[in-house]
């Protein structure tokens, strides 16, 4: 065959998509990394211990392929959560079982649900799969648009709770509420609901359609071991289970996966220090003048100022190039105007959070007016 444009052969859908934008993942060192959400401790040690006793000494067992169904790790995020194995399937960071989730649930006759501003990945899952979209917006309260998300007419709703990149929590009475009220699958997108005070998963005894969706990437410092799972009815685990990938974790993953969640001590600890300089940074920036959203999350979404107290999105994009020249990586959401006047920065450890108000001194002192 002669060389042409080989796109031309993809589905239309595919063509006219665009890939989500990950947080950027610089490859060099002295970067302060605010950027992604990612843990600033590392995990449980037990998880060191069980990655290297599932290798051996010769490497041996990665000859064998892993356990289809992550068989102990379901196990053990069953007992985490008090439910039976049936309700639980796990995958390649939440972003898989969501991805399941979507494959399972959504097609051109069954439209998918999303508040907007929320987790950006759902729109190309959505796109991906050629379902309709009905987002929900928010408005500057940020407080739950229940009637919206009710009459939206999704098969599949998904809610990011606590929110990102917002931060806001919603209460359990609320949520319950909301559920039991909602003709469909309902999925709780619980990537942060650990720094939270509440989580989802207490409802999910009184509401056979909620699905918790949950990762190992935030409160268990494993984002580069890609885990996520989800608990649910065993009718929605069967489902999801027809269109996973067989081997969806590896060994590796799943030996990792079952140390960090049964090292509990250690990841409440771990929540408690990053809660702890979360209340500090919010502390300093409310010093500061500028209004920073509740956050139940390990990050938080705040709106700088200039010297006279203004906003605009061209003085939040100032901040951000700013940051970026002293090795600060935040995230910006230039692209809605809920989101466009505010940066989200991750929870770091507490002299990550020294220098990263230091920068904003600085940048204070000679920022543009907005
Ligand atoms: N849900 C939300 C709301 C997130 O912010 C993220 C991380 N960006 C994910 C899911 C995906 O996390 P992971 O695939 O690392 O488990």
């Amino acid at each position: 065959m002669t060389k042409k444009n080989l796109s031309q052969y993809a589905v239309g859908r595919v063509r006219a998509l665009s890939a989500y934008t990950p947080g950027e993942q610089p490859s060099d060192g002295g970067w302060i990394k605010l950027n992604t959400n990612e843990n600033p401790y590392p995990p449980s040690p037990r998880v060191r211990a069980a990655i290297l006793e599932e290798v051996g000494a010769d490497g041996e067992a990665l000859r064998l392929y892993p356990h289809p169904l992550s068989a102990c790790l379901r196990a053990a995020i069953a007992k985490h959560h008090g439910v039976d194995p049936s309700q639980v399937i796990a995958g390649n960071g939440s972003d898989d079982i969501l991805n399941l989730l979507i494959r399972a649930f959504a097609d051109g006759a069954h439209p998918v649900g999303m508040t907007v501003p929320s987790y950006s990945l759902y729109t190309v899952l959505v796109a991906m799969q050629g379902a309709a979209l009905k987002e929900v917006s928010f408005d500057a309260s940020m407080a739950l648009p229940e009637d919206g998300i009710l009459s939206c007419g999704a098969n599949l709703f998904i809610l990011t709770t606590p929110n990102a990149p917002t931060g806001v929590g919603f209460s359990n009475e609320q949520l319950s509420r909301l559920i039991g009220r909602y003709d469909g699958i309902f999925v709780a997108d619980e990537a942060y609901a650990p720094f939270a005070d509440e989580s989802a998963a207490a409802l999910l005894k009184d509401h056979p359609n909620l699905v918790v969706v949950r990762t190992f990437s935030k409160a268990y410092g494993l984002a580069g071991m890609r885990l996520g799972y989800a608990v649910a009815d065993p009718a929605v685990i069967d489902m999801l289970d027809r269109v996973r990938d067989s081997y969806n974790l590896d060994r590796l993953a799943q030996a990792a996966a079952v140390a960090a969640i049964e090292d509990e001590a250690y990841l409440a600890d771990t929540v408690a220090r990053v809660r702890a300089t979360r209340g500090k940074l919010e502390t300093s920036l409310e010093k500061r003048g500028w209004f920073t959203y509740p956050s139940r999350t390990n990050f938080i979404f705040t709106q700088p100022r200039d010297r006279a107290g203004n906003t605009s999105p061209a003085l939040t994009a100032d901040l951000f190039a700013f940051l970026k020249s002293q090795k600060i990586l935040v995230r910006a959401f230039p692209n809605h105007p809920l989101t466009s006047t505010f940066l989200r920065v991750t929870i770091g450890t507490d002299s990550q959070m020294q220098a990263f108000n230091t920068a904003l001194d600085l940048w204070q002192t000679h920022a543009p007016l907005a």
